[in-house]
């Protein structure tokens, strides 16, 4: 595959932050002593900022943001924010080409066009078996994020509880507080990240309106079990909860199998299942997501979502239809492809001295840095660039309380595989 511009690159020219501000770089606005973008490190950020409404005070910059720049400004190899280094599928982008050429360039049908909603459905039935009606039960968005929002918007009111667990991908708790709700997280341990069952049950109370679940987990890897999903869904309709589920990983299981909490007794009627096709078809940049449903449900979050986005990326929905029609060779290569990247990443970073928690699925590995001597992963993060030429996540950042996650940091293993041996290479310089 042909390696794509690293999109970061264009960081230099600044970078809009989680309130949504366009902070503009280079030259006199960089940060000082580095001639770069203007990316103020989390920290500055995390003060109070005066014209953020107090819902979003402390959100600060995402860490995607914040350590993509730190990679453009440096130059290490950036094994932080989730995205490929190789073009998806060339059948997809041609016909991405094609559609602009076709004309297909003016907004499309506010729900996505109908196309893509019906290779949606059949998506959904040819992998998991799940029927659904391409007209009344799909939602094209922009991405998953946009989904998300959407889903938390229309479905949450003011005081409501979003019981999630964490690790959280840190979209959920901005969404759920720009909602007016608030997240309680149930958390996940290494090494196996199993749910704790008897935690999440105990996190749901009165004001719990919806459970929302990720499944392959960002960033543990963790896929849940039969015997796990089983236990959520009896919750969930014990509880009468609706449940978001966030499957963009649905392609990426080199462990288990994954299976979408919807085909568990009782969850159809009250489960939305959110995914992309980002990470499918490593065109992450395309920002094409969709939400399937009941009616009911898909009503409510396409009434959010109308007045997000409206609609977007029509050539793009158009290119899809093509993506998601592909046959099982390419599904299953995919897998494959980033199994073995799994495996050479997490042989890399075992070798280089970390305890590495093997993850199931997803494009990430995690990593306690303890045995290594370190202790705090926000701090060994931002300095890896300068000790060893490589960028990665510190978990604390998806934590409620960051201490619970201060030891581990995540590396992203979605690279080509030179650029991974590199990075193993570089990291074996660690130990001392
Ligand atoms: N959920 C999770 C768990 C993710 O890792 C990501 C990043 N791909 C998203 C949602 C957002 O997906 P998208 O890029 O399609 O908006
Ligand atoms: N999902 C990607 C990750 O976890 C990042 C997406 C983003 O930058 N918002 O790294």
């Amino acid at each position: 595959m042909r390696p794509c511009r690293d999109p970061r690159r264009d960081a230099r020219r600044g970078v809009t932050t989680a309130a949504g501000r366009r902070r503009d770089g280079g030259g006199a606005g960089g940060w000082p002593g580095t001639g770069g973008p203007a990316v103020p490190p989390l920290q500055a950020m995390t003060g109070r900022l005066p014209h953020l409404a107090a819902r979003l005070q402390g959100f600060g910059t995402t860490i995607f943001a914040e350590m993509s720049a730190l990679a453009a400004r440096t130059g290490a190899i950036n094994l932080g924010q989730g995205f490929p280094d190789t073009d998806g599928p060339s059948e997809v982008t041609e016909a991405a080409v094609a559609a602009i050429r076709a004309g297909h360039n003016q907004y499309p049908p506010g729900p996505g066009i109908p196309e893509l909603r019906a290779a949606i459905a059949r998506h959904q039935k040819r992998f998991w078996g799940l029927d659904v009606d391409p007209d009344t039960e799909v939602l094209v968005t922009a991405g998953a994020t946009e989904a998300l929002a959407a889903a938390l918007l229309a479905l949450c009111e003011v005081g409501d509880e979003v019981v999630a667990l964490e690790p959280t991908y840190d979209s959920y708790t901005a969404c759920a507080a720009m909602a007016g709700a608030r997240l309680r997280p149930v958390t996940l341990h290494p090494p196996d990240y199993a749910v704790d069952l008897d935690a999440l049950a105990a996190a749901i109370t009165p004001r719990t309106r919806l459970l929302l679940l990720n499944t392959p987990h960002n960033p543990t890897g963790a896929v849940l079990d039969d015997a796990e999903l089983a236990a959520i869904a009896r919750l969930c309709v014990d509880n009468d909860l609706i449940a978001v589920t966030d499957e963009v990983y649905e392609h990426l299981v080199y462990d288990g199998t994954h299976r979408p909490l919807t085909g568990f007794p009782g969850m159809a009627e009250r489960t939305l299942t959110i995914s992309s096709a980002g990470k499918t078809f490593s065109l992450t940049g395309w920002k094409v997501g969709w939400a399937c449903g009941p009616a009911p449900l898909v009503d409510a979050v396409r009434t959010a979502k109308q007045f997000l986005t409206y609609v977007n990326a029509a050539p793009f929905q158009h290119a899809i239809v093509t993506g998601l029609e592909l046959g099982d060779d390419y599904f299953g290569g995919l897998r494959d492809e980033l199994a073995a990247k799994r495996d050479l990443l997490c042989a890399g970073l075992t070798e280089a001295g970390f305890a590495v928690f093997r993850p199931a699925g997803t494009y990430f590995v995690t990593v306690d840095v303890r045995p290594l001597g370190f202790e705090d992963g926000m701090a060994l993060c931002r300095s890896l660039p300068e000790r060893c030429g490589v960028v990665a996540v510190p978990n604390e950042v998806f934590y409620a309380d960051p201490a619970r996650g201060k030891h581990l940091v995540r590396f992203a293993f979605c690279k080509r595989t030179e650029v991974l041996a590199e990075a193993a290479e570089r990291l074996a310089g660690l130990r001392v």
